[in-house]
C-alpha cells in the first residue's frame, strides 16, 4: 500500500490569467515535498513529484501547458485527452473565465466520460474580496450541474491549493479502489 505507483497525470485547465502558473509553482515548490530537494523533473510546464495524502504516497505529474490563446483545436483536443484528472480553474474576479470553465467542462465531457474522470472546479483568487464577480454559491451550483467537486482557493495566499491537489488524489484512489 505504500507504493506510490505510476504517476497520475493532473492537467490544469482554464482561461488565461486565472492562476494556473501560480498553482503549478506551488505544486513545484518544495514546501509540501517529502524530499527537500527541488523537483528534478520540474520544467516550466511539467512537474512530477511524490506527495503524501492521508498517510499514503502518491506521485503526481502536473501539466500546465494549456495554451488558452491558441486556436489550434487539434492541439487543445489532444491536450484534453492527456489527463487522468483535471483541475478546471477560473478566477472569482473574472466572470468570463467562469463561462470559459463551463465551456471547457463541456468539451472535456466529450473526451472524458463524466463519472470516471476526477475533475475539480476551482474558483481561484478568493482573496480578492472586493473584485469578486462570481459568488461561492454560483461556483458550487455550476459544479453540481457538471457533476464535479468544487473548491475556492487563493494561490496568492496559498489557501486551499494543496487541498485541491489532495482532493484529486482522493478521487483517483476512489476510482482505483472501485475497479
Ligand atoms: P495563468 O495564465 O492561468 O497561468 O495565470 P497566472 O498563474 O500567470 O496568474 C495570473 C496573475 O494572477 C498573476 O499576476 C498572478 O500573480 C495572479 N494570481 C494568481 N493567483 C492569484 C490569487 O489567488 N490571488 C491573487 N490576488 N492573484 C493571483
Amino acid at each position: 500500500a505504500a507504493d506510490p505507483g505510476s504517476p497520475y497525470r493532473v492537467v490544469l485547465l482554464g482561461a488565461s490569467g486565472v492562476g494556473k502558473t501560480a498553482f503549478a509553482s506551488i505544486f513545484a515548490g518544495a514546501a509540501d515535498s517529502m524530499d527537500s530537494d527541488d523537483c528534478e523533473l520540474c520544467g516550466d510546464e511539467v512537474c512530477e513529484k511524490e506527495i503524501e495524502v492521508d498517510g499514503e504516497p502518491a506521485t503526481l505529474t502536473v501539466l500546465d501547458t494549456w495554451d488558452a490563446e491558441t486556436d489550434n483545436e487539434w492541439a487543445q483536443e489532444r491536450y484534453m485527452q492527456t489527463g487522468d484528472a483535471y483541475l478546471l480553474l477560473y478566477s472569482v474576479t473574472d466572470r468570463s473565465s467562469f463561462v470559459r470553465a463551463s465551456e471547457l467542462r463541456i468539451t472535456l465531457r466529450r473526451f472524458r466520460p463524466a463519472q470516471h474522470t476526477p475533475i475539480i472546479l476551482v474558483g481561484n483568487k478568493c482573496d480578492l474580496v472586493r473584485r469578486r464577480e462570481v459568488s461561492v454559491s454560483e461556483g458550487r451550483a455550476c459544479a453540481a450541474v457538471f457533476d464535479c467537486k468544487f473548491i475556492e482557493t487563493s494561490a496568492a495566499m496559498q489557501h486551499n491549493v494543496w487541498e485541491a491537489f489532495h482532493g484529486i488524489v482522493r478521487q483517483l484512489r476512489l476510482r482505483r479502489d472501485s475497479k
